[in-house]
């Protein structure tokens, strides 16, 4: 076989199909979120508009000082797994951190929130005999591989659909073991799960419930605890899991439940077991972001405003973005290759960048622009980059929504 053909012809059809990712070489300026350095055929200035550093907390100055600080205390990495010298006291402190984020009894690193979903529901859907998985048809790719890998029995309930969730419950012997896998935000639609009801299913049916809260933690409750945490149902959860890596800034995983679970996890899990520890400082970056977020409202607060005003000037244009109670604004295309031409102006013409969001992140034909507003971006921001998208719908040809009776 003529392997590097192979792959090349593979890369074609994924090229003509418009869905070839190409990524974009970024500098970020330390402690000016949202600017950055654009690396392309020549070096400019851009503004991002679609990170996942939700809050811009990755530039802190807190979170800095603390990464800073780690690394001159303790140096570069952990040097070992957290079995073998690598569980330092940056590590232990986090987790306690995250165990009381949550409200739970323990928490428990991972080097990513998707080496978590991967190792965690893993883990305890392969080792409770006879475990049943009931996942939600959106789930992101990290907790479908998770649930694979375990190769347990694995039913899929039409998305946040009570009914069709139910239905699977119902056929189940009632004693048989079951775990519900979900999320609250869904990143793409922006849309969130009724996690109080499908708790409510759980106790019916006897199962375990497993959420994560990755496009959450940070961002809404409180203290930052998430959908869970402003809907004051954390505690009904068996599993709450998490990133560092997106609204915090900073990167890992973690899991937040009983004392034996997450004991039980970090006893079987290789995913957990036989890799290196994170880096003392990224643990100590991220313990000071959550306790930030645990004690200020105001960015919380300042990133739902933004995200009214895009919205809200979006509208004026016509621009159709999918309406949802979360930060996530999805602007819809329709189109993978008008998308990819939109971002790619975007980005050379007016200096935003917005990656675009084509199959397989999201189904053929729902390909779109995924804005994400942060408390940082300045009401000129906001207007550059509505009246760029304003121009751009035009170029293209796009449809509007009917404007709103002045
Ligand atoms: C990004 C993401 C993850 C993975 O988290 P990382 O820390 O980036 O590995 C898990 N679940 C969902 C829903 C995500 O969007």
């Amino acid at each position: 076989m003529n392997y590097n053909g192979f792959f090349k012809s593979a890369l074609d059809d994924l090229r003509d199909q418009g869905n070839y990712r190409t990524f974009a070489e970024l500098e970020r300026h330390r402690g000016a979120f949202p600017r950055a350095t654009s690396h392309g055929d020549t070096k400019s200035d851009v503004t991002i508009w679609c990170s996942n550093d939700y809050l811009g907390m990755g530039q802190h100055p807190k979170v800095l000082d603390a990464m800073h600080s780690a690394l001159d205390r303790c140096g570069a990495g952990a040097g070992g797994t957290r079995n073998i010298s690598g569980t330092t006291h940056d590590h232990v402190l986090l987790e306690t951190e995250l165990a009381d984020l949550h409200c739970k009894e323990a928490a428990l690193l991972f080097t990513s929130g998707y080496v978590s979903n991967l190792a965690a529901l893993g883990t305890l859907a392969s080792r409770i005999p006879d475990c049943v998985v009931l996942s939600d048809a959106l789930n992101h790719s990290s907790m479908i591989e998770g649930i694979r890998h375990s190769k347990a029995e694995r039913l899929i309930w039409k998305h946040n659909d009570l009914v069709d969730l139910e239905t699977k419950l119902a056929a189940l012997p009632l004693d048989r073991p079951k775990l519900i896998a979900f999320e609250s935000v869904y990143s793409m639609d922006g849309d969130i799960a009724p996690i109080a009801q499908i708790c409510d299913l759980a106790d019916k049916y006897n199962a375990m419930t497993y959420l994560d809260e990755v496009h959450a933690v940070g961002l809404y409750g409180p203290r930052g605890g998430g959908i869970a945490e402003r809907e004051g149902v954390m505690d009904r959860l068996t599993v709450i899991e998490g990133t560092l890596g997106k609204a915090f800034g900073v990167v890992g995983g973690y899991i937040a439940a009983s004392a034996e679970l997450c004991d039980f996890v970090r006893s079987f899990a290789s995913g957990f077991i036989f890799t290196t520890a994170l880096p003392p400082a990224v643990a100590a970056g991220a313990a000071a972001s959550i306790d930030h977020l645990k004690n200020s409202q105001i960015e919380r607060d300042l990133h739902q405003r933004k995200v009214a005003n895009v919205r809200a000037q979006l509208d004026q244009l016509g621009i159709p973005h999918v309406p949802n109670p979360s930060h996530i604004i999805p602007v819809m295309v329709g189109d993978p290759l008008k998308c990819k031409y939109i971002s790619d102006i975007l980005l050379k013409e007016h200096g935003i960048y917005i990656q675009p969001i084509n199959y397989p992140t999201v189904p053929k034909g729902t390909e779109r622009l995924r804005i994400t507003p942060s408390p940082v971006h300045s009401d000129e921001d906001i207007k550059h980059l509505v009246n760029a998208l304003g121009a751009l719908w035009t170029q293209c040809e796009l449809a509007r929504r009917p404007l709103a009776a002045q």
